[in-house]
């Protein structure tokens, strides 16, 4: 029999692992995303209350393993089901999807943090921001040399030297291509997630001579198993 599964979301790979579940496994969502209606197992959405309420859920729902297939920029909840899972004594097994790595000829810089990318961004004019929303909390602080693009789940209402764009991948390259010529994006912006639905921008900004500053990616915790793909955690547990 399968051991009871928590699978804690908010990636492509993890709601396509859940459209796998059986009626008994619970697929957990910080609920910023949409809900999915139509899955096999159940579904929860909104945080544990940390570590410990994490663990204290595991021990209530009788839970035999923790499946960690957050974003890999989501550290905290990937800090906490790590802990969690020492805390009550079930095995934790992760998706660690590996970074995108640069091709030749590719310019990518990476930065430590929004001041760092600030830095970098100076002697640029028309950046493409695609690392969610953090930018919003920045756009009074928009150089009077600079335009902004910003692409994020979201619409909301343009700045005057700001578009935000509301969209959710995948995205194309067709769309990518003529987003960059739309708004003359000299240099992109983004966290190396990884993730094939978001890569089409990379291609774009390579044919351009675009440069990328990538966010670095956080440290996350050593967990019991890692995958670095979908298939491959699917066949550890014969899914
Ligand atoms: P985070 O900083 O690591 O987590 C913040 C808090 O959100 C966690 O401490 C936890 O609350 C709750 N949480 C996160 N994922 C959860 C889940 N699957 N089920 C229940 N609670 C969850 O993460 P974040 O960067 O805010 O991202 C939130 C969610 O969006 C994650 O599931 C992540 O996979 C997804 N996402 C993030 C990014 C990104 O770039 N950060 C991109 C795409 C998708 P408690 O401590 O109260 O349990």
């Amino acid at each position: 029999m399968s051991p009871r599964i928590l699978l804690l979301g908010g990636t492509t790979e993890a709601l396509r692992l859940a459209r796998r579940l059986s009626p008994e496994a619970i697929y957990s969502l910080a609920g910023l995303g949409r809900v999915p209606d139509d899955l096999p197992c159940q579904v929860r959405v909104g945080g544990f209350g940390g570590a410990e309420g994490l663990a204290a859920f595991i021990r209530e729902q009788g839970i035999e393993l923790l499946l960690d297939m957050t974003h890999p920029y989501a550290a905290q909840i990937s800090a906490n089901a790590a802990r969690a899972a020492e805390l009550s004594g079930v095995a934790c097994w992760a998706l660690r999807r590996p970074g995108w790595q640069p091709g030749t000829g590719d310019d990518w810089r990476e930065v430590d943090d929004w001041s760092g990318l600030v830095a970098e961004l100076r002697d640029f004019r028309r950046p493409l921001f695609t690392l969610g929303r953090e930018p919003l909390e920045h756009l009074h602080e928009i150089p009077p040399h600079q335009y902004w693009a910003v692409r994020c789940l979201t619409a909301q209402e343009a700045v005057p030297r700001a578009k935000i764009i509301g969209a959710r991948g995948p995205f194309d390259l067709h769309g990518e291509r003529a987003l960059f010529a739309l708004l003359g994006i000299d240099v992109l912006v983004s966290k190396n997630s990884g993730s094939q639905s978001t890569e089409p921008k990379l291609q774009v900004a390579r044919e351009l001579n675009v440069p990328v500053l990538l966010l670095r990616r956080p440290e996350l915790p050593s967990v019991e198993r890692e995958f670095v793909s979908l298939e491959a955690l699917a066949e550890a547990l014969q899914l």
